[in-house]
């Protein structure tokens, strides 16, 4: 499906490829054993090696290469057996060493791809250009001193991958699809945990806009993105503005932008520099990264089940359509607990349950499935009480409202607030006769013809016998006695 902006001079295809910074999950640092906590007091996690002390010599992270190798072999790419380090120099304040070392001409991972799917079920392929290792920055904090400006260098030397995209996306919900995805297999891989919100996932967005047909038209660069809400109105608002810079007449300038999201719109932050500003060469404090195959297999051979492999099982083993596959698969832990519950039960019947009144008590309480006060096993007894009939199904549903609320274990719950079915067909008979009774009227009509009126019958002996009526032997008996 195309999706195009219509200007002046009608359609605009937008045409957009991403740069995501992702943040390592790693206990210490790209070049330095220093920790890498969240949150921690600013400037308590700095070794000399971040600080840019002079001497200083890097140390490369084992564990930050085996990350982005793994993370390279959930993106489907090459790894790159030879890779080297770069410095990128440039003068910031918050980077002491007045030069990034990065990955520039030989990067660890080369080309990959994702699978996304649209809301219209449509896939596309997303071609990953390359992955390359860098250190972070330190943070400036402007609002902490009347009139100073504050470095905290905690974040100076973790390491980041930079994960370049093809321009192979077409519109922000390709975008949004995209980084969804690539956040979901990282999250799956334990390489970055994708939190956007503590900036361990941002990204840069290269926009252009093009006629059908078209060769690429020049892109501008949105920075910093840190959201995928904003990722998305990012895009349509750069979009909307080289539209009108072309239909103009005038020509659409390579710089480098912000996106503003209280006005909606991208501004000029500088123009956009090249390889060549920066004086890229090779760190000479570096050997070249040089991997060894049999440890890439040794990794490849440990990778957990990802994404796409688990929701083509999941509807497979379980019957389960791709809508409910896709939701389960969103979370590695919504995954499990569906896999834990349908060991020896109906997958259906668990997957209905989760997707309806399970999922809904936790989003009234404000729960996820981590901090879910209903274990697998609990959610499993409870459909099991239902299975050999102790409980029926409406009866379930408040014990599962009670179980949300209180993490009681279900059959407690059935005990101590007596909710165990009826199954005594005197009970059942003795509460027919009480509604036949106090429905005279009903029951004329009923005897007449108006056969709908059955149900209404059948409501109201549960409701007489406070929901607890087995359906099937009330339905039964009501037959019996007012045919
Ligand atoms: P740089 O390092 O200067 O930012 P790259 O060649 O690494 O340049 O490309 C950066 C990003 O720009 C990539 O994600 C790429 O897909 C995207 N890109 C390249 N050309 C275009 C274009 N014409 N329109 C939109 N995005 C583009
Ligand atoms: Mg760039």
């Amino acid at each position: 499906m195309s999706y195009f902006l219509t200007g002046k001079t009608g359609p605009w295809e937008i045409v957009v490829g991403l740069e995501v910074h992702a943040q390592v999950i790693s206990r210490s640092k790209l070049f330095s054993g220093a920790a890498t906590e969240f949150g921690a007091e600013p400037n308590s996690q700095v070794s000399f090696v971040d600080a840019g002390f002079p001497g200083m010599l890097p140390v490369l992270n084992r564990e930050c290469v085996a990350q982005a190798v793994r993370t390279g072999l959930g993106l489907n790419a090459k790894i790159n057996l030879v890779s080297r380090f770069d410095r990128k120099n440039y003068f910031y304040a918050d980077l002491p060493q007045g030069y990034q070392i990065s990955q520039f001409e030989h990067p660890i991972i080369g080309t990959g791809a994702i699978d996304i799917e649209l809301d219209s079920g449509e896939i596309r392929t997303i071609g990953i250009t390359r992955l390359h290792l860098e250190q972070d920055a330190g943070k400036s904090m402007h609002d902490q001193h009347p009139d100073k400006s504050l470095i905290d260098l905690n974040r100076s030397g973790v390491a980041l991958m930079e994960i370049v995209s093809e321009p192979d996306m077409r519109s922000p919900e390709e975008a949004g699809a995209y980084l969804r995805k690539l956040r979901m297999i990282l999250r799956y891989l334990g390489t970055c945990d994708g939190n956007m919100d503590e900036g361990s996932m941002r990204a840069d967005v290269n926009v252009s806009v093009r006629k059908a047909g078209e060769a690429f038209r020049t892109r501008c660069e949105v920075k910093n993105v840190n959201s995928i809400r904003f990722v998305m109105q990012a895009i349509e608002a750069e979009a909307l503005r080289q539209i009108d810079v072309w239909e103009a007449g005038a020509i659409v300038q390579q710089e480098t932008r912000l996106f503003d999201p209280a006005r909606g719109e991208t501004r000029s932050m500088r123009s956009k520099e090249d390889a060549h500003d920066y004086r890229y060469f090779p760190e000479p404090d570096l050997l070249p990264l040089v991997l060894d195959q049999a440890w890439i297999e040794a990794l490849r051979a440990e990778l957990p089940e990802l994404p796409d492999a688990k929701r083509a099982r999941l509807i497979r083993d379980y019957g389960l359509t791709p809508y409910e596959s896709a939701i389960f698969v969103q979370e590695q832990a919504t995954a499990d607990f569906f896999e834990t519950v349908a060991q020896g039960r109906d997958a259906k019947q668990v997957a209905n349950w989760m997707l309806g009144d399970f999922f809904a008590g936790l989003n009234r309480t404000g729960k996820t499935i981590e901090t879910s006060p209903v274990s697998a096993d609990d959610l499993g007894a409870l459909l099991d009480l239902m299975t050999d009939a102790t409980i029926n199904g409406k009866i379930a549903k408040e014990v599962l409202e009670i179980m949300v609320d209180t993490g009681e274990k279900p059959a407690a719950i059935v005990e101590s607030r007596g909710l165990r079915q009826v199954t005594d067909t005197g009970a059942i008979d003795a509460a027919i006769d009480q509604v036949i009774a106090a429905n005279p009227d009903k029951l004329g009509e009923y005897q007449s013809g108006k056969e709908k009126l059955f149900g209404f019958f059948v409501g109201q002996v549960m409701k007489a016998m406070q929901g607890k009526g087995n359906p099937a032997l009330v339905n039964a008996a009501l037959k019996a006695k007012i045919g």
